[in-house]
């Protein structure tokens, strides 16, 4: 209903003002902005927009110049501020100066052996998911998982514990993780895993632009630490061409302390400094101000 709403306000203005202030993102993609979270995709109330993790295309033919998809998309207009003046009225909120309005910060690592032996860290994303499916706090969770390449991630939607294992470990080709915003709407309650640029795509739809999200099934959002991702081709590269190793040998991609690492299946470690891999990087990624996911509801 409240879709419909959007459509309507669109439709009753003249073609002008809704050419001029009813855009889709082709602009923000056109731009070099997109940073391929795929909300607009899911948003889209006719189902126009396709999102892959290195495309985005609109299909001029059925869109309705609703503006939906341009007003929760986390590159189109800033909202940041938005949410600090929010949190700052908040007081259950401390000022964590560089990581924003927290409730609490911990140091912690899974105590769980089958996660200590799939993590990349602390296993910690893993033991929440793990908690809060057991627990049923969740009917399901949107993860990433590795494709049939493999480190090309695919987004998944998890709904047991058993399932969970695929999807830990750190992927550093990009997926667009919210295109299956609407597949996930079957579930009652679910979490979402996933960048800092997703993290501020969902708070940015939780108030615009009808003040609610139209994901209310959403109960969690887990923000993971980025500062940057990759095309898979480019993955491809610096396991070829910087690390002279197949990329089906790697067993585990690391950046820590200034370095990039990887593993192979024989155990072998090698590390670059991260500039070396740092022009790689996807070009959006220049364009980030978020490290820690400071728009989740757990980083
Ligand atoms: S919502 Fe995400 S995928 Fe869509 S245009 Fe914006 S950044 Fe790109
Ligand atoms: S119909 Fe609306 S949400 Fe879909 S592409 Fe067009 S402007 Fe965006
Ligand atoms: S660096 Fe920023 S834009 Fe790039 S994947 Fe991470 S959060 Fe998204």
């Amino acid at each position: 209903i409240k879709i419909e709403i959007v459509r309507y306000q669109a439709k009753s203005l003249d073609n002008s003002f809704r050419e001029n202030y009813f855009e889709p993102v082709s602009l923000v993609f056109e731009n070099n902005f997109c940073c391929n979270c795929g909300y607009c995709s899911s948003i889209c109330p006719v189902g126009s927009i396709t999102v892959t993790a290195d495309d985005l295309k609109i299909d001029s033919e059925t869109c309705i110049k609703c503006g939906l998809c341009f007003s929760v998309c986390p590159r189109s207009f800033p909202s940041e501020h938005i949410f600090t003046v929010l949190n700052k009225l908040n007081p259950n909120l401390k000022d964590g100066a560089a990581s924003n309005y927290y409730i609490n910060a911990y140091t912690a690592s899974t105590k769980s052996d089958e996660i200590k032996e799939v993590c990349q860290d602390g296993g910690i994303v893993t033991t929440l998911l793990y908690y809060l499916l057991k627990e049923k706090e969740i009917d399901a969770a949107i993860a990433v998982t590795h494709s049939e390449d493999i480190w090309r991630p695919k987004p998944i939607i998890i709904e047991n514990v058993d399932d969970l294992y695929k999807t830990a470990g750190t992927k550093y080709a990009n997926s667009p993780s919210l295109t299956i915003l609407n597949e996930a709407q079957k579930f009652d309650k679910i979490a979402v895993v996933g960048s800092p640029c997703m993290m501020l795509a969902l708070k940015k739809g939780s108030i615009y632009p009808i003040g609610t999200s139209i994901f209310n099934n959403i109960k969690y959002t887990i923000g993971l630490f980025c500062m940057e991702s990759f095309s898979y081709d480019n993955v491809i590269n610096i396991s070829t061409e910087i690390f002279n190793k197949k990329l089906e040998n790697i067993l585990k991609m690391d950046i820590s302390g200034g370095k990039f690492i990887v593993k192979d299946k024989n155990g072998e470690e090698a590390k670059v400094p991260l500039k070396e891999v740092t022009s790689l990087a996807r070009d959006v990624c220049h364009y980030c101000s978020d490290l820690t996911s400071e728009f989740a509801d757990i980083s």
